[in-house]
């Protein structure tokens, strides 16, 4: 039967893992860790010898108390008596855990065995299928209905901080706002269109990875065209790289607009060359990558922008059905303090209209107000643009999506089914990180995994260290790395319950770890590891993916001896008196016996021996005594060739893995 980690044994029965390692050492089960799996015996021995130790101990505080009472009866207490036996006891009996009853934790042990047999049985149960919101949030595909329109292409803007990319925002706004009669913004909803050449362009008002991830996380990709931004003066940094790897998991077309070319020591040329190092290849440079030089402060090389977005987007033709189902993806969401939640809604399929009833998440409520891009109020809005929208009953999050219901009641139920949907969802992550466990124990142990939980300041990061973990752990192809979980905000308890329950470490990626969290870290033997950089995650993983790797051994020649005499020794066999020519031989090593040039034994040098005494190594020019199990035929002047294995550093199958690359 499959073996059982000790870890989900102590889990199971309430126990300290190391009181249950503390056991198996005290039973002779040496060089077990948490992580160990024992045999379903080993298992049943180590809890019973537990539940008597418990006894035992119980027998000895109660015997320890009434010595105590006794004495107490006789004669004052010095501080450092009767208390001392108590704490010998403790100290010698500390593993055993919190006072769980183990005669219980026995019968646990049988249902948990039960329980494992049971799922070798079982298929693992189906999780039931949630529709992606990927699919629902992207553009609508098949046949073009005859009511469709053509609706504007969406883009984000991203690169690395005070590389100008709100600057760009700001000066493509403005420009329209300059060029349409249409009067100023009153105030930002979080996306703005610019219009050139008759056509419009959707621009996300939030820039960088983090935002453009966080709704991706979420499955929604409304992204058509992203710009990376890059200063002509500082070149590709760091956020430049995370940008390239998310637009690249993204699958999103890419335009790079090197900004800042009106400052003195610009250098777009050296920019260009950078972008190679990153798989960018510049038009320019004979690739098909778009480089628009431009100045967003002096507003230069904007039409050229705007035109290069429009080239790329037209390649499909991007289109919505007005009179189709409807449905939105949030961008943003706030709360303001005379209108409640308000949420920037980027239309994808059909139009809304005031007095619609809206559903988004758990929240719903009667559309009370739409405003445009600018700020302006509308009675309605077709697809493919932005509109803020009041009236849900809630805040909710960039990237959920926004349906219409017919009737309060059914927006009622639609949300309420939404919640509770959510809640069973997070139930049936717990429900499968134990089974996940549990069914590991029975898969094959040559696959190494290592579990992570991951936690960091913001969605983008946590997608770039997923991302990049991905193909660190392609370029080890022996090893599985599981994201298990993967959030924005400080470690907390849950999180090392939930590491400790898959067997993972905790990546804390430049955020704190409660109080809580440090005590439950320590008490379950969970690591966790605090970064500010992702190479450093990259870089300690890899080490402890190659830790995980079986060693690579390479036999290499230790020594050699060339046979003096045999000795026929009746309970042994037959042994070569030897010297020992160069190098040394050892007791273990694997020699080759060659007469004459032919090879006349392959095998283990089994007894090694120094005048009477057994010895694992003989060096030259000394005198030894040689033995193998399978072999009696020595004869002086074979000379034998001992061969030892030696671990050699495992080389990575391809380059170190880099927040670099995608
Ligand atoms: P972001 O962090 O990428 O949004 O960068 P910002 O748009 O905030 O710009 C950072 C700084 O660079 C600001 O001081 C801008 O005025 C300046 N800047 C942005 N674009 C240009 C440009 O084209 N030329 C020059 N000279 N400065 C620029």
């Amino acid at each position: 039967m499959a073996k059982i980690r000790l870890f989900a044994l102590a889990n199971k029965l309430g126990l300290r893992t190391e009181a249950l390692i503390k056991v198996l050492n005290d039973m002779g089960v040496e060089n077990v860790s948490l992580a160990s799996a024992v045999d379903p015996d080993t298992a049943s021995a180590a809890v019973e010898l537990l539940a008597e130790q418990a006894e035992e101990a119980r027998r000895q505080a109660q015997a320890a108390a009434e010595a105590q009472a006794e004495q107490e009866e006789t004669r004052t207490r010095t501080d450092d008596e009767p208390v001392l036996v108590e704490d010998e006891q403790e100290e010698e009996f500390a593993p055993p855990v919190h006072d769980a009853d183990l005669k219980e934790g026995l019968a646990e042990l049988e249902r948990y065995l039960a329980e494992l047999q049971a799922a070798t049985e079982q298929e693992r149960p189906a999780v039931p299928e949630v529709k992606p919101l990927s699919e629902r949030a992207a553009r609508p595909t098949g046949e073009r209905p005859a009511s469709a329109v053509d609706v504007p292409p969406v883009v984000t803007v991203l690169g690395h901080v005070d590389h100008g990319k709100t600057t760009l925002l700001d000066a493509l706004r403005q420009t329209d706002v300059v060029s349409s009669e249409s009067g100023g913004i009153t105030q930002h909803i979080g996306a703005s269109e610019v219009s050139i050449n008759d056509h419009t362009i959707v621009f996300l008002d939030t820039p960088g990875h983090e935002a453009f991830t966080a709704m991706r996380a979420r499955g929604a990709q409304v992204t058509d065209v992203a710009v990376l931004v890059v200063a002509a003066d500082d070149g590709v940094m760091p956020q430049t790289v995370e940008a390239i790897n998310h637009i690249r998991a993204a699958g999103v077309p890419m335009i790079v607009a090197i900004n800042k070319i009106d400052v003195p020591n610009a250098d777009p040329a050296a920019v260009q060359q950078q972008l190679l190092q990153h798989e960018i290849v510049p038009e320019e440079l004979g690739g098909d990558t778009i480089v628009v030089p431009i100045s967003a402060l002096k507003r230069e090389g904007l039409d050229e922008l705007l035109e290069m977005i429009l080239l790329v987007a037209e390649t499909e033709r991007l289109w919505a059905d007005p009179k189709g189902e409807f449905i939105g993806v949030v961008i943003e969401s706030s709360i303001s303090p005379s209108e409640g939640p308000l949420a920037t809604i980027l239309i994808r399929n059909g139009t809304i209209s005031v007095g619609d009833i809206m559903v988004c998440g758990a929240s719903w409520g009667r559309i009370r107000r739409l405003r445009d891009w600018r700020g302006k109020s509308v009675k309605t809005m077709p697809p493919g643009h932005p509109v803020e929208v009041v009236g849900l009953s809630d805040i909710v999050e960039a990237g959920q999506i926004v349906e219409l219901a017919d009737s309060p009641r059914e927006a009622r139920n639609k949300a309420e089914q939404i919640r509770d949907a959510e809640r069973e969802r997070s139930l049936m992550g717990q429900a499968e990180v134990q089974l996940r466990q549990i069914q590991q124990q029975f898969g094959s142990e040559q696959v190494k995994e290592l579990n992570i939980v991951l936690k960091s300041d913001v969605w983008g990061t946590a997608q770039a260290i997923e991302a990049s973990l991905n193909k660190l752990a392609k370029q080890l192809d022996e090893i599985q790395i599981n994201v298990v979980h993967s959030a924005v905000g400080e470690v907390t308890q849950s999180d090392v319950l939930l590491a400790a329950a898959s067997e993972a470490i905790i990546i804390a990626f430049r955020v704190a770890v409660s109080n809580e969290a440090r005590r439950a870290a320590q008490d379950e033997h969970v690591e966790i590891r605090n970064y500010y950089v992702i190479y450093d995650v990259l870089d300690d993983i890899r080490r402890a993916m190659l830790g995980m790797l079986e060693p690579i051994y390479e036999e290499q020649l230790i020594g050699q001896a060339e046979v003096l005499q045999t000795f026929d020794i009746s309970r042994i066999g037959v042994i070569a008196g030897c010297r020992v020519t160069n190098g040394r031989m050892e007791r273990g090593a694997r020699i080759e016996v060659t007469r004459n040039g032919n090879q006349v034994f392959d095998g283990e040098l089994s007894s090694l021996r120094r005048f009477e005494n057994d010895v694992t190594a003989v060096e030259a020019p000394q005198e030894c005594g040689i033995a193998a199990h399978d072999f009696n035929a020595w004869e002086p002047g074979d000379i034998i060739k001992a061969y030892q294995k030696v671990e050699v550093e495992r080389p990575l199958s391809g380059e170190p893995a880099e927040s670099s690359s995608p």
